[in-house]
C-alpha cells in the first residue's frame, strides 16, 4: 500500500524550529477600548427586547447602535453559535478569522467582534463575561472561540449521510430568513463563520485537531456587548447542547438561551459617534 512519506528533516531543522515567535497584531496597536466609557453605557442600563432561543432552534434579533446585547444560559448548560450583520446591509458581517487574528482563539471581556473587508471595523465589543474566569485549562482550551465554523448539515451529510436540519448552520437560516423575510435558501447564504458562545474548544497537543469538550457554562453565566453600530444578531442553540460529546444529532441534552437587549441611560454616550468603515481607499495598487 503507498502512504504519504513526510521528508527527512534538514541538517539545521532545530535551528528553524528555534524561530522566535513575534505575535501577528499586537493589541496596542488596535483603537484604545475605554472600560469607564462602556461602563457607563451599561450603568442603568433599561431592558428593552428579550427573545428565548428554544433548544436546537434559532433566533434573530435587533440591536440598534449604542445598546447592548446579553445572552445568557438558562435551565442548564448550552453552547450558543451567534452571527452578526450590519442592520442596513448584509454583506458587512462578523469576521471570524481577523477577530481571532486580531485578539485571539478564544475572545472575554474588552475584545471586539471584527466585520469582514471592506468594512473591517468593530461590530461589537464584549463588556462582561462570567466565565472570563476560565482562561485556558489543562488541555488548552479555552471558552468563546472564533475558530470553529459552525455545525452545518453539509459536513453532517459528508460524514454522515442522512438530512439533519437543526445544526446551527439551518438554525441561523431560518432565523435570519424569519426576521428579513428572505427565503431561508437565500438567507442561509449570507450565514457565516461564528463566534461560539460558551463553546470550550481547544486544539490536541500531538496533532492540532480542534476539539470540543464540556462546556463550564451554569444557569446565570452570561456574556454581554456592546453594538458598536446597527446590528441584526441570529444566535443557534446548538444541537449539541454543552457539546460534551456530539452535535449535528438529537442525542445530546439541550436548552434554551436568553438574549436581552439594553438601551444605555439617556446621555451615557454623549460625544461618541461609532466607528466608521475602513479609511483603506480600495484602489489596490491600480
Ligand atoms: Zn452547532
Amino acid at each position: 500500500m503507498t502512504s504519504w512519506t513526510t521528508p527527512a528533516a534538514p541538517a539545521d531543522a532545530d535551528a528553524r524550529r528555534r524561530a522566535r515567535p513575534v505575535v501577528t497584531y499586537t493589541v496596542d496597536q488596535l483603537p484604545a477600548v475605554d472600560p469607564a466609557f462602556y461602563a457607563r453605557a451599561r450603568d442603568g442600563a433599561l431592558l428593552v427586547d428579550s427573545v428565548t432561543v428554544p433548544p436546537r432552534d434559532g433566533r434573530a434579533f435587533r440591536v440598534p447602535k449604542g445598546h447592548l446585547f446579553r445572552i445568557t444560559s438558562v435551565e442548564g448548560p448550552q453552547v450558543g453559535d451567534l452571527n452578526l450583520w450590519h442592520a442596513d446591509n448584509l454583506a458587512e458581517r462578523f469576521f471570524s478569522g481577523k477577530t481571532r487574528a486580531l485578539h485571539a482563539t478564544h475572545v472575554t471581556t474588552g475584545d471586539r467582534l471584527w466585520s469582514v473587508m471592506p468594512y473591517l471595523r468593530p461590530m461589537a465589543t464584549i463588556v462582561a463575561d462570567t466565565l472570563g474566569w476560565y482562561g485556558f485549562d489543562d488541555d488548552g482550551a479555552g471558552v468563546h472561540d472564533v475558530i470553529g465554523t459552525r455545525c452545518d448539515p453539509y459536513t453532517n451529510h459528508l460524514l454522515s449521510g442522512g438530512q439533519y436540519h437543526r445544526c446551527c448552520h439551518s438554525n441561523l437560516a431560518r432565523a435570519l430568513a424569519d426576521l428579513t423575510g428572505l427565503p431561508v435558501r437565500e438567507a442561509e447564504l449570507h450565514v457565516h463563520d461564528v463566534l461560539n458562545v460558551f463553546m470550550c474548544t481547544g486544539f490536541t497537543r500531538d496533532t492540532h485537531r480542534y476539539f470540543m469538550k464540556a462546556s463550564p457554562v451554569r444557569p446565570g453565566d452570561h456574556i454581554e456587548f456592546f453594538a458598536e453600530i446597527d446590528l441584526v444578531g441570529a444566535l443557534s442553540t446548538c444541537p449539541g447542547g454543552d457539546c460534551s460529546a456530539s452535535h449535528s444529532s438529537d442525542a445530546q441534552a439541550c436548552f434554551p438561551l436568553l438574549v436581552e437587549v439594553f438601551a444605555p441611560p439617556e446621555g451615557a454616550l454623549e460625544g461618541w459617534e461609532g466607528p466608521g468603515i475602513s479609511g483603506y481607499d480600495r484602489s489596490h495598487g491600480r
